[in-house]
């Protein structure tokens, strides 16, 4: 892809290294609302560990309640776990993270006002090992997910080592596919498809695999829609579709999860079949068109 780094989103929460290692347990999103608010505010207090870690940083914990609160925002010091003053080795692969996440809600923040509806950003948070979401624990075993209650993409960047040398889906273009695959969960979550998609299951408890599936390829066309958008604007390389497509066949759950024991179930785990996910991130990805992400009537 054609990026430069140095820029960071401000929807971008690093938690690599608050996050790691394990050991202190972790002050998060318990159960949202005030409890919340009251462990950052501790944690700004004691100024060590969890969210509020790096005192001195301004922006983070403190930005973090007053969204909370529904005030106005402090600009993020989103490198809240990081002592500015020591070398990132992953630094460029977090620029990369926090370019795709600003590009693909941009597209959508477009496509969103074009039928006159608002988008709201999902923040995406970068963890190590585990963390705490509106969803319950969260571990790298699950593979990226997206929680709906938090509105949050969740990410340990171990995974995209993983996804170049175990599935074989190396290059920054799959990278992308993930995290617009993510976004396009947040996508549904705020057109009340997820909503949908769970009262619909709870009443026809025998279709739950097959709107599960459903849910997965629209979420893969979707990103392929970004996808489009991208080459519109010359940010494609040679060789990222196919990579977008190499990974699009690579994710399916029933790989990534074969490591077990995941507290967090945010998506069910049925993601349809490579050829499946492939034909309709191509779908997205040719048309350039939401509309034509109907997963849940046609035929698959
Ligand atoms: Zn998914």
């Amino acid at each position: 892809m054609r990026w430069s780094p140095g820029k960071r989103s401000g929807n971008l929460r690093d938690r690599r290294a608050s996050t790691g290692g394990g050991g202190i347990p972790l002050p998060g999103k318990l159960g949202g609302g005030l409890g919340t608010i009251i462990v950052i505010i501790v944690a700004l207090l004691v100024g060590t560990g969890g969210d509020g870690g790096s005192t001195g940083s301004g922006g983070g914990a403190l930005g973090e309640i007053l969204e909370q609160l529904g005030g106005p925002t402090v600009p993020a010091a989103t490198d809240d776990a990081l002592d500015a003053d020591a070398p990132d080795p992953e630094r460029r692969q977090v620029d990369f993270v926090s370019f795709v996440l600003d590009d693909v809600q941009g597209v959508w923040r477009e496509q969103f006002r074009r039928s006159g509806e608002q988008y709201r950003d999902a923040t995406l948070e970068l963890f190590r090992g585990r963390t705490s979401t509106a969803c319950g624990t969260g571990t790298s075993d699950t593979g990226p997910f997206y929680c709906p209650p938090d509105q949050g993409v969740y990410i340990d960047l171990g995974f995209f080592r993983e996804l170049s040398d175990r599935f074989g889906a190396p290059g920054d273009f799959a990278q992308a596919y993930v995290i617009a695959h993510e976004i396009g969960h947040h996508v549904q979550n705020l057109l009340g498809i997820d909503e949908q998609v769970r009262a619909r299951s709870e009443r026809e408890p025998d279709r739950e695999n097959d709107l599960s599936i459903r849910q997965e390829l629209q979420a893969d066309c979707f990103a392929g829609v970004w996808g489009h958008a991208a080459y519109t604007r010359e940010l494609l390389e040679s060789g990222d579709l196919e990579e977008g497509l190499a990974a699009a066949e690579s994710v399916g759950d029933d790989r990534i999860q074969e490591a077990a024991g995941a507290d967090v179930n945010p998506e069910t785990w049925t993601h349809g079949s490579a050829a499946q996910r492939q034909t309709w991130f191509r779908r997205g990805y040719d048309s350039g068109d939401p509309e034509r992400c109907d997963t849940f009537s046609a035929d698959l």
